[in-house]
């Protein structure tokens, strides 16, 4: 497995990291703890060295779940584990905070559910407009200070949020959404990054499973899952995305013997210095990981994938629906 250093953290991982919101089962339909225990042993069977999870993941359950799955094999050292904080969801809905005492007693309950005594990467998860960024970063400073967290994250920020959060602590990762259909970050975030040395965790490879090549229109999503309301899952919308996924399919199968899915997550490892999170569920969703390391897209791949996606997709929509609101409110 291709791996690559976290920043100037010294933590090196997989390009390849496991994500876990789906395991948390809020917004996914549900979840089954011991099928995800199952896949997160998987992932790492398979060279899967970094784990991303976060608290609102089904508001403690991933964090329990990947703390459960690591501590009784006797996993945790095998692995570099990212989580997050700064999102509250005890009132009416979730709000972004990362006030120094929100922040210090999310971290306590993170280590406490990951059944650690360090957090190797901690990630602020949606910038707080409220919090000066210079005392949040002060404040996972002082964490990384007491040794409880190795390298400090942060994810759905701008480069302008990220010069003030800098001024005051070493950033080494950010985590943006990217995936051959919500490329936004590439006109700022991407440049950003690699010329101020961070490490990319995108986040989204497969579009929430439409670039897996294995969503159909008459796929009925159960229960609270968020593709219900993702605007590129409804009617009128998805057999755009749809046609672009089979004509990618060809592509791939033409150029290279392997499936859309493979060339999706290849595409990501082949823009920068990045990690691409996948999410998984069960172990066999994993199986595709071998197809992906090893090779590289040719530009004038690249190019026709391009020129693939300008035909099916001309206007393709951000994941904006995901952000919470920017401010707490009354
Ligand atoms: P994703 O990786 O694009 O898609 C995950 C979904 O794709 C899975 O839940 C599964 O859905 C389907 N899938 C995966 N492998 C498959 C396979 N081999 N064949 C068919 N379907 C497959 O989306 P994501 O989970 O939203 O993003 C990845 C990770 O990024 C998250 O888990 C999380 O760690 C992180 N993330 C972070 C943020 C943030 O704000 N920082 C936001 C979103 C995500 P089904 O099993 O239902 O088919």
């Amino acid at each position: 497995m291709e791996t690559i250093e976290i920043g100037r953290s010294g933590l090196s991982a997989s390009r390849i990291g496991l994500g876990t919101w789906a395991i948390g089962g809020w917004q996914w339909g549900g979840t089954d703890e011991a099928r995800s225990i199952a896949t997160i042993r998987g992932a790492i069977e398979r060279g899967v060295t970094l784990i991303d999870t976060a608290p609102i993941y089904g508001f403690g359950t991933s964090e329990e779940i990947v703390g459960k799955a690591l501590a009784e094999s006797g996993l945790r050292d095998r692995v570099v584990i990212a989580t997050k904080a700064g999102l509250d969801w005890s009132g009416d809905g979730v709000v972004c905070d990362s006030r120094p005492g929100r922040l210090r007693s999310e971290l306590e309950d993170s280590l406490r559910r990951l059944r650690t005594d360090v957090i190797d990467l901690y990630q602020i998860h949606w910038p707080d407009l409220e919090t000066p960024f210079e005392e949040t970063a002060e404040t996972l400073e002082a964490f990384r200070a007491e040794g409880k967290i190795r390298a400090i994250g942060v994810s759905n920020f701008s480069p302008d949020q990220m010069d003030a959060f800098r001024k005051a602590a070493r950033l080494d990762t950010v985590q943006p959404p990217y995936n051959l259909f919500e490329r936004e970050m590439e006109a700022d975030v991407l440049p950003y990054a690699a010329s101020t040395g961070l490490t990319l965790l995108t986040y989204g490879a497969l579009c929430r499973g439409l670039l897996s090549g294995k969503v159909s229109k008459q796929r009925v999503f159960e229960g609270d899952d968020l593709r219900q309301s993702d605007p590129k899952f409804q009617p009128g919308r998805v057999e755009a995305y749809l046609d672009a996924v089979d004509r990618l399919d060809a592509l791939a199968r033409e150029r290279f013997g392997k499936s859309v899915l493979s060339l999706a997550v290849r595409w990501v490892l082949d823009q920068g210095p990045t990690i691409a999170l996948w999410g998984a569920r069960r172990p066999d969703q994993l199986d595709p990981i071998a197809d992906v390391d090893g090779w590289s897209l040719d530009e004038e791949t690249k190019t026709e994938i391009d020129r693939i996606l300008s035909e099916t997709v001309p206007e393709p929509l951000a994941p904006d629906f995901m952000a919470p609101p920017e401010t707490r409110g009354a």
